[in-house]
């Protein structure tokens, strides 16, 4: 489900979709929840591919802290040395262009607006104009952009989710329940879910095919 975030800038950015975004939990417990996907910015928040796969790991997260801090690479991957390698050189190519149009040679005009403001940059100046510890702020936000995620769209817009019948009581081979005679089980119904990518959908045609076979 779309989760939403505490930095109201997001808004400012809806409708940008930004392809192979890493997404990382900044909790020193949770160091190992990352995802990888694309992701799309929305008035309140974010969504996409991405944001439903890791919206599973987030939720309970969200329950027990309240607020999840999340660290995003908007870059691709890139790391700090290759986006300072990337902005020299477009700032070289064209010499004329502020820190904003630099930034939007990686990414969309409204987020790079929005990252040049947060590294409280200056906008109407290029590259090595701008003040050495602005530059080093920018180039970290761009490594690693913080969002914090305070909330979540909730059941209604969830498109998958977690729970339901236990899958030990079900035989794997029929779908039938181990509890009850003559009851078939198919789909979400089921403690079973997947990734966002027809995973779940095929989960379904392929539980209901095997339980109305075997009716
Ligand atoms: C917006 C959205 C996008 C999605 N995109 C993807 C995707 O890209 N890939 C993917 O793999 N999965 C996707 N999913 C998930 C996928 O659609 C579901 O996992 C799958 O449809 C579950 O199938 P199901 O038959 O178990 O349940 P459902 O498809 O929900 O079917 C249950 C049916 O039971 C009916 N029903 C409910 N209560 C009663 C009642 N009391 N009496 C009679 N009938 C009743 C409902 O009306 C419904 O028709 C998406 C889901 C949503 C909501």
């Amino acid at each position: 489900m779309p989760l939403k975030t505490k930095e109201t800038w997001v808004s400012e950015c809806r409708a940008d979709t930004i392809a192979k975004v890493e997404l990382r939990v900044d909790l020193k417990k949770h160091k190992k929840l990352r995802a990888k996907g694309d992701l799309i910015f929305t008035k309140t928040g974010i969504r996409g591919p991405v944001v439903l796969d890791f919206a599973r790991e987030v939720t309970p997260l969200l329950k027990k802290y309240g607020e999840v801090p999340l660290l995003l690479n908007l870059t691709k991957g890139r790391n700090e040395e290759e986006i300072t390698k990337h902005l020299k050189e477009s700032a070289l190519q064209n010499t004329s262009a502020n820190i904003v149009d630099l930034v939007s040679t990686l990414l969309p005009k409204a987020l790079s607006l929005e990252l040049c403001k947060m590294a409280e940059c200056d906008l109407d100046k290029t590259l090595s104009k701008q003040a050495g510890n602005t530059r080093a702020k920018l180039i970290s936000l761009l490594t690693w952009t913080p969002l914090t995620v305070n909330g979540h769209d909730g059941f209604r817009l969830a498109m998958i989710t977690r729970g339901g019948i236990s899958l030990k009581e079900i035989d794997p081979k029929t779908m039938r329940s181990k509890l009850v005679n003559g009851l078939y089980f198919c789909g979400e119904i089921m403690n079973l879910d997947g990734p966002c990518g027809g995973y779940n959908l095929q989960w379904s045609f392929a539980s209901g095919y095997l339980a109305g076979k075997l009716l």
